[in-house]
């Protein structure tokens, strides 16, 4: 075994055993590890000088109690989390998530992807991430605005314009962020842009609500321009039917695609026809409703019980925007056989690695969540820099900003696969170009 390998398997196994138990988490850093390799090899200096220990282990974890009083007056109790991975390269940045599934493992994982993520923007943000073991499914407006206020009431010691910024992710919207901004500002009596996503009159930046769709389209319109290819006259397969796969269905429906099945977490839609996206917004935004009343709009669409099923279907474009590992082996298998020519990740680390390997072997093109979907939080930060200078862009201005950093980091990542042989394979390209800004910020601030 090469060094560089016998020092990865070492911190790995360190890894593995200081977080037990979290089998998502362990997931990620081995994805990682995997593509630095040849990277130690070149710079043996980040694993001599604690770089590659230190960027597995958060700066700092914060993980409380939240109670709150549902509406037949009843106490609940939730467990609220916030870690702040690695403030390197700019503030901790990145999303809540209020999911039942929610645990130190599943934030921890999400927390260690974005920093690598933030780096691939090319704009100083940290990395971090938080959320709530909270169900907002089925809560009234009443009771997800005082979990909110109670999540807030701990959380804003730990927050700050400079210091660390959430955003949403599954289960925190506009709604939710609306309440945990209300909350910030009533504590602390500041009017800062402490959070991001917020609605347009006070402080949000237009087209952040479509930014990771969007920009998710945007990459791999890139991806596919590249190969001579583009998303014209392609079948596309969206799954999720949330924030970001309603609006990459939105955008790549724009740029000439069908998009003929979206899911929840009850099961998906298939619409030969194409899937009618202002039924879906009415269903899942405006009514909160499930998936399934899709066929109250659409009678002649079809709709199975069960996600899993969604990836049965023909298509040569795959978009799997819902959540972690929801394409397993199986289903890769599928779809390469139902000739799905590219696959780009909207959701954080939906496929699991087997997944990735039969897409590797078939030569499909990959384009992983971390590049695929930086696009959500670098329109977030475009937020952090519209609060500070106390202006807006247009939607215009935002959204070609936003086409600009996901051909961009399509580029960088492609460039720097090359660069260490590995060229075509873009998670290998963007674990690196991702780790290698940190990594050299690390040892330009010693220990820290
Ligand atoms: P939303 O809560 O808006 O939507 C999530 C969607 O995925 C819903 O349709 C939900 O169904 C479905 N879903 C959730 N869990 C499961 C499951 N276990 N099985 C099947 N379907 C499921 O979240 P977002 O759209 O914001 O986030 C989706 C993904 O994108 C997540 O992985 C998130 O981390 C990632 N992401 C989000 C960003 C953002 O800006 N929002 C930025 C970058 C990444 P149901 O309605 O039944 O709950």
């Amino acid at each position: 075994m090469s060094y560089a390998q016998d020092a990865l398997k070492e911190i790995f196994r360190e890894v593995v055993k200081r977080n037990p138990n979290e089998p998502e988490f362990h997931q990620a850093v081995q994805e990682i590890f995997d593509s630095l390799e040849p990277v130690i090899e070149k710079h043996p200096e980040f694993i001599e000088r604690g770089i590659v220990k230190s960027i597995v282990e958060p700066e700092r974890i914060i993980k409380f109690r939240v109670p709150w009083v549902d509406d037949n007056g009843k106490v609940q109790i939730n467990r609220g989390y916030r870690i702040q991975f690695n403030s390197a390269i700019g503030p901790y940045k990145g999303g809540l998530r209020f999911h039942p599934s929610v645990y130190e493992g599943i934030i921890k994982f999400l927390g260690f992807e974005q920093i690598f993520k933030n780096s691939l923007t090319g704009l100083p943000i940290g990395g971090g991430k938080g959320g709530s073991d909270f169900d907002p499914h089925g809560k009234s407006d009443a009771e997800v605005m005082r979990f909110c206020q109670s999540f807030m009431t701990e959380l804003y010691r730990y927050i700050g314009k400079d210091v660390d910024v959430p955003a949403g992710d599954i289960g925190v919207g506009g709604r939710e962020i609306g309440f945990l901004y209300g909350q910030y500002k009533r504590i602390t009596g500041l009017y800062e842009g402490v959070l991001t996503g917020k609605g347009i009159p006070f402080g949000g930046s237009l087209a952040r609500t479509e930014a990771t769709g969007f920009g998710l389209c945007y990459f791999t319109a890139a991806v596919l321009a590249d190969h001579n290819e583009s998303f014209a006259g392609k079948t596309v397969v969206v799954s999720g039917s949330g924030n970001v796969a309603i609006f990459a269905n939105q955008k790549a429906t724009e740029l000439g695609a069908k998009v003929v099945a979206m899911c929840d977490s009850n099961g998906y839609i298939y619409d030969k026809n194409g899937i009618d996206l202002d039924a879906v917004k009415a269903i899942k935004i405006r009514d909160r409703k499930r998936i399934k009343e899709y066929l109250t709009y659409h009678p002649e669409a079809e709709y199975h019980e069960g996600c899993k099923g969604i990836w049965t279907i023909p298509c040569d474009i795959a978009l799997p925007c819902a959540t972690q590992n929801e394409i397993d082996e199986e289903s890769a298998k599928i779809l390469v056989a139902n000739g799905c020519k590219c696959l780009c990740e909207g959701a954080n680390m939906p496929s699991t690695p087997e997944a990735i390997a039969v897409f590797q072997k078939a030569g499909i093109l990959f384009g992983p969540a971390k590049a695929a979907n930086a696009g959500g939080v670098a329109t977030s930060a475009l937020e952090m820099s519209q609060n500070s200078m106390r202006l807006s862009w247009t939607f215009e201005e935002v959204d070609a900003k936003l086409k600009g950093i996901m051909e961009n980091i399509y580029r960088n990542i492609s460039a720097a696969a090359k660069e260490y042989g590995m060229e075509g394979n873009l998670a290998a390209g963007a674990n690196i170009a991702g780790f290698m800004k940190v990594a050299n910020a690390m040892m330009a601030q010693g220990l820290v």
